[in-house]
């Protein structure tokens, strides 16, 4: 219980730290051009779905590293829940919407969810 609460605290602590970096015009341009070239989200594509991505995610968590975040080879468009969904169930193993890092909402559609589940 005390490790799980420090393990959050832990990281909303870090994600502080890299926050500034989504505010940047570099990633605000970057992930437009990606949305506009990559319009579909890659979890529901791999199932065979074809649903419109408004999240640009990192393949390979940055934690603030520069290179990795502004990387476009190291970038993947996912739709809300796949993007939310996926993230939370790989670090907490449930399902819980909220908005997310981009500032876009959370749609309550559990589609993708089951899809990559
Ligand atoms: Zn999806």
């Amino acid at each position: 219980m005390e490790k799980q609460k420090s393990n959050l605290d832990k990281r909303s602590e870090e994600s502080k730290s890299w926050r500034h970096l989504y505010k940047t015009a570099l990633w605000q341009k970057g992930r437009a051009w990606h949305l506009r070239n990559n319009p579909l989200c890659v979890f529901c594509g791999e199932k065979g779905l074809a649903v419109p991505a408004t999240v640009v995610d990192h393949i390979k968590p940055h934690k603030g590293d520069r290179t990795l975040f502004f990387d476009q080879k190291n970038w993947q468009s996912l739709c809300a829940p796949c993007h939310d969904g996926f993230k939370q169930m790989l670090e907490k193993n449930e399902w819980r919407p909220e908005i997310g890092l981009d500032g876009w909402p959370v749609e309550n559609d559990s589609h993708c969810i089951e899809a990559v589940s």
